[in-house]
């Protein structure tokens, strides 16, 4: 391989009186300052150039919601029109260059992260997003990195497979070229590394894309869109378009030169777009590529035979950490009556010393959710939960957004397997818990429990099984075959690592094109076999 070695990067610690640390909160008191003085001003940006479209937003601090971490301007049908005749005039240029020279931006701007602008982003995403500085690290600064530079790996890899047969007089390749169109990005707020990922996995393969941050990820989607910029990606290979998703589809989704949507975000809005492409194909020139990580509804199941402290750990970081707002978060949970008021002790001792504020203050473990409609939500699944006779709220259940969006770790008891909250996602600090009778036989009712996993929810995103007993693990591993996309051993069921756990799920979690994998990477190509004879 031509490349540099490519290894995960390394995660920083962020001891108290490291360098590392010094260094964050420099940036956590600038960007802090900033915003409380004079709220940075973000634009679209197309062709390379700022655009101005006299429509500004504000993105509010999830912690302290007065305060703006930017006020950007919103894009306008025009500004999209306009994005799109850019890209497609950048894509002759861009998709004729080696795949090398390619590979060579997206190096660049990782070590670019990887240096001098890892704390400016991770204080971003502590600020705007409302991440502790750990959650800030593992997602700007070591998902980010990784996806880039392994990228450029995958993408070797995908040049590489040709034809292995030639016949005599006949000599045949594969070229992996990118599709004819542009790309439609639109980014999730809770982790930069997607916001990232969407529009470089597709570039790196020779493609353009326009970009639709998530409007509360603009401040931090926006330095990302720089860094790229400083490691030398072309004006208009990526077009930068904050704001609103409505025009954004509209404008996007009737152009002739629509070729695929790279999306992370709800199941309501990737079901809207699927709609949309098919009411619409005779205006493309191809079949879109439509590719989609949505929702979640993870699970744990305990058997019998687990190690419950490891399933106390596990699963408290599962559910809370970054206030459950992952994909992946821990959400229903599976305990046999057996183990249930022992576990469920030490699960109310530990959230009990949960403690919960500004991501400004590192011994914080959970900080604000994200906005007031996702407070509102949450709260609403816990008002409904307090009033109903299926369920009852074990820990937490208090909420406050009187300064920021605060909602305490919350564990709800249920008896009825199919209530609400362990079928729907609910993408907040709300973890709920099914203790199923083992009584009368321990094995056959593990055995029934795993069936009911498996048809509750109808989502297959992420799901841990819990137990030292070989055979329960295999009989969980082979029931919920099809119940989740990344499968847990004894472990929780967050915090996959690009290339060590390629990420993404099935039925309505999303079409399973595994980032962070060459799976995703053959999405955005479209080859062409060549036979030459002589
Ligand atoms: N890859 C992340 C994890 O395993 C989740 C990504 C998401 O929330 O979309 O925790």
């Amino acid at each position: 391989s031509k490349l540099p070695q490519i290894k995960n990067e390394p995660f920083l610690h962020y001891a108290p009186g490291s360098a590392e640390r010094a260094a964050l909160q420099d940036e956590l008191e600038r960007l802090d300052k900033q915003a409380s003085e004079d709220p940075l001003r973000v634009p679209c940006i197309v062709d390379g150039k700022d655009v101005w479209t006299g429509v500004a937003v504000r993105q509010p601090m999830p912690h302290h919601h007065e305060k703006s971490i930017c006020v950007y301007d919103e894009l306008d049908e025009g500004t999209v029109k306009s994005a799109i005749d850019g890209a497609m005039r950048a894509k002759t240029q861009w998709a004729s260059w080696p795949q090398d020279e390619r590979n060579a931006v997206f190096l660049k701007a990782a070590d670019l992260l990887a240096g001098k602008y890892r704390q400016r982003l991770n204080a971003a995403v502590m600020l705007g997003q409302g991440k502790t500085a750990w959650q800030a690290e593992i997602d700007a600064a070591v998902e980010t990195i990784d996806f880039w530079r392994f990228a450029a790996r995958w993408a070797e890899h995908i040049h590489a497979w040709q034809p292995p047969e030639n016949s005599p007089g006949v000599w045949n390749r594969m070229e992996y070229r990118p599709l004819e169109g542009f790309v439609s990005c639109i980014t999730p707020f809770n982790f930069i590394a997607i916001t990232a990922n969407l529009p470089s996995s597709p570039v790196i393969m020779g493609n353009v894309a326009l970009m639709k941050p998530a409007e509360n990820a603009t401040h931090a989607a926006y330095i990302v869109y720089d860094i790229l910029r400083e490691a030398g990606l072309p004006d208009g290979v990526i077009q930068f378009l904050p704001g609103n998703g409505k025009i954004y589809s509209e404008a996007t989704l009737t152009s002739p030169d629509f070729a695929a949507v790279h999306f992370t975000g709800s199941t309501a809005v990737f079901n809207q777009i699927w709609r949309d492409v098919g009411e619409r194909l005779d205006t493309y020139k191809s079949y879109p590529r439509i590719v989609g990580e949505t929702g979640g509804k993870n699970f744990h199941v305990v058997h019998h035979s687990a190690d419950l402290e490891n399933v106390l750990h596990a699963t408290i970081r599962g559910a809370f950490e970054y206030q459950g707002q992952k994909c992946s978060a821990t959400s229903r949970m599976y305990v046999p009556r057996s183990l249930w008021p022992q576990l469920r002790q030490k699960l109310v001792e530990q959230v009990e010393k949960v403690s919960m504020g500004s991501p400004m203050d590192f011994r914080n473990f959970m900080t604000a959710v994200i906005n007031e409609r996702a407070f509102m939500r949450v709260q609403g699944y816990i008002e409904r939960a307090r009033a109903s006779s299926d369920a009852h709220i074990i820990c937490g259940g208090v909420a406050d957004m009187s300064k920021g969006y605060f909602i305490a770790p919350t564990i709800i008891e249920t008896t009825n397997p199919h209530y609400e909250t362990m079928e729907q996602e609910i993408f907040g600090p709300v973890l709920t818990v099914y203790p199923y009778d083992d009584s009368v036989d321990a094995e056959q009712s593990f055995e029934a429990v795993l069936h009911l996993v498996n048809q509750t929810s109808g989502y297959a995103l992420t799901g841990s099984i819990f137990a030292r007993d070989r055979a329960a693990i295999l009989k969980a591993s082979d029931t919920l075959r099809d119940a989740a996309g990344n499968f847990y051993i004894n472990n929780q069921s967050t915090g996959s690592i690009v290339s060590q756990q390629p990420f993404g799920g099935s039925r309505r979690s999303g079409t399973n094109d595994k980032s962070g994998s060459p799976v995703n990477l053959m999405r955005w190509v479209s080859p062409r076999s060549v036979k030459e004879s002589f």
